[in-house]
């Protein structure tokens, strides 16, 4: 693939992949029951499985990436439509061939060939689906579409003008205190107004998944959502301590961090519409050009290391990055794969603000590490890890990139450091709530609307002591949790992002002593790719694992003298 602009590939047809898997049922059944078979005929034969799921994801990943570049597309969304119809198809007959391999007395010499990790992905992932919960997941689905659509279409008029629940967020980091209370203010009374739906959505989706867990024997839907989110290397209780952790270490410095940032707005009391305003001269934004800014992005990885650098030149030069806005174009940022190309593509939506940086630099770090990953991977599981440790790539990426500032901020890159640093400490009291929230709900899922808000504000004193709502609707009562897309959308994922912050946090204080050695080993890092699970994968990079205690000690002590706190 030379460009990816005019890339494209066709349609599969379904009986033809159908038939195609059938041979390669039958080959396995032929390989698996040959007691002297040779390793070359194992390996050839999943390979040959490898190589077909290959070309079908890379059709799928395009067509996803096609229709976000342009929604209005009548052949792309068709294109979109028929993606969907056909993928529960397709992993019915992936979970085919993995339970073959999973459960063959072979296995054991098929690890030795392959790894046992992919093994034990298969194993957990086959575990959370049973023909008989096939009208549940469909229920399911349809409730996550149903808070998906609710909030899509919210409609916040604010000072004369129509905003929708991303587009007010601006007002986050307004200079004006009046107009961001007033902001937030009509933001949480859409929410005050569609709370009964909200709770009701909710109601349903927790019962629709208890029910679900129940039916596939297990006690409550906290161990299925572990093995839905393929973690395969650690369970509730090492997550409940490394929870523990973030409240004994970082809560205490979180409490600091809004002490300062009273005195530095010179506000009597800092209110929950004050906290995403860290100084008055407001949030510092990127200079130059589009073009300027992609040619400053080249020299700095080049500098940062050779191979990141030539790959970046090779994003550029495959047209792999669509990063500008542009009528018609879906929202967010993301990181996608061709897998049978062997290459990454970023997706993303320039505004002008900081944010721009902290995305592109953020993907960058998914692209590389997935690139890196390609070379010698035999299975389509040894390229991306489980969510945890892709998180660990694109957000140590993000610090690693510090000594680069200047060149997108000028004199205002110490300010966007120390932001990013504020923001990235700040949040992981706020991930462990969402997260603690969820085994609290699930641990009780007969509790009513009011006992569940109840709950949040249990969190909150745990969690977020210091946070005060002041007369606002509807955070004020208990409500906030219903913002989170992923209490609704992804249940259980919100640790993952903490779980990485934890070591991309660590990848900052190794950089910050000796830039060198910790750009090898994120290097190293990320050429290991999916080849290990998320524990594996932290120790092998001499990163401290977050469940053991003392994970956080560290980073605290360094962001407090680096914060002069
Ligand atoms: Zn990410």
């Amino acid at each position: 693939m030379d460009d990816f602009s005019t890339f494209c590939l066709p349609n599969p047809n379904l009986e033809e992949v159908t038939a195609e898997y059938a041979t390669l049922q039958q080959e396995l059944e032929l390989a698996l029951a040959n007691p002297d078979v040779s390793d070359e005929t194992l390996r050839a034969v999943v390979s040959k499985w490898d190589g077909v799921r290959r070309r079908i994801e890379s059709w799928s990943n395009l067509v996803e990436i096609r229709f976000n570049q342009e929604t209005n597309d009548p052949d792309y969304k068709a294109a979109q439509d028929y993606r969907d119809e056909i993928s529960p198809k397709l992993t019915e007959l992936n979970v085919g061939i993995q339970k073959m391999l999973v459960e063959t007395p072979l296995r054991p010499r098929l690890e030795a060939i392959f790894g046992a990790h992919a093994f034990k992905l298969w194993e957990v992932q086959n575990s959370t689906f049973d023909p008989c919960i096939h009208d549940d997941l469909v229920q399911e689905s349809k409730l996550v579409s149903r808070y998906n659509e609710l909030t899509a279409a919210a409609k916040i008029e604010f000072q004369g003008e129509e905003f929708n629940l991303s587009s007010i967020s601006k007002f986050e980091e307004h200079a004006d205190r009046d107009v961001r209370y007033g902001a937030s203010r009509a933001m949480w009374q859409w929410y005050a107004a569609n709370r009964a739906e909200l709770d009701q959505i909710y109601g349903e989706l927790v019962s629709i998944r208890h029910g679900i867990a129940q039916k596939l024997g297990y006690d409550s839907f906290i161990e299925l959502a572990y093995r839905r989110m393929s973690r395969t290397d650690y369970d509730a209780d090492d997550v409940a301590r490394y929870r523990e952790e973030v409240r004994e270490h970082v809560v205490p410095l979180c409490r600091e961090i809004h002490r300062t940032q009273e005195e530095t707005l010179n506000l009597e009391d800092l209110m929950f519409w004050d906290e995403g305003l860290f100084d008055s001269a407001g949030n510092p934004a990127p200079l130059g050009t589009h073009e300027a800014q992609i040619e400053m992005a080249q020299r700095m990885f080049n500098d940062m290391n050779v191979e990141l650098g030539q790959f970046f030149q090779l994003m550029c030069e495959k047209n792999l990055l669509d990063l500008k806005i542009r009528p018609w174009k879906a929202g967010g940022g993301f990181c996608s794969s061709l897998p049978n190309e062997e290459l990454p593509f970023i997706f993303a939506n320039f505004n002008g603000s900081k944010g721009d940086v902290e995305v592109f630099t953020h993907e960058m770090g998914h692209a590389f590490q997935c690139y890196s990953s390609f070379d010698g991977a035999a299975l389509l599981e040894h390229v991306w890890p489980t969510y945890e440790a892709c998180e660990i790539h694109s957000m140590s990426l993000e610090f690693l990139t510090w000594p680069h500032m200047e060149m997108f901020f000028g004199d205002a890159a110490e300010r966007f450091r120390r932001i990013h640093l504020l923001t990235s400490i700040l949040f992981l009291p706020y991930g462990v709530a969402v997260d603690h929230y969820q085994h609290a709900i699930f641990a009780e899922p007969d509790a009513t609307p009011e006992r569940r808000h109840a709950i949040w504000q249990e969190m909150e004193r745990l969690y977020l002591p210091d946070t005060n709502y002041g007369d606002l609707p509807h955070v004020s009562t208990g409500g906030r949790w219903q913002q989170k897309r992923h209490i609704y959308m992804s249940p259980f994922y919100y640790i993952d992002y903490t779980l990485a912050q934890c070591c991309a946090l660590q990848f900052w204080v190794r950089s910050e002593r000796e830039f060198a050695t910790a750009m090898q080993d994120y290097v190293d890092l990320c050429k290991r790719g999916g080849t290990m699970p998320f524990s594996g994968l932290v120790d092998s990079a001499g990163l401290k694992n977050p469940f053991k205690p003392g994970s956080l000690k560290d980073v605290v002590q360094q962001a407090r003298e680096y914060l002069k706190l």
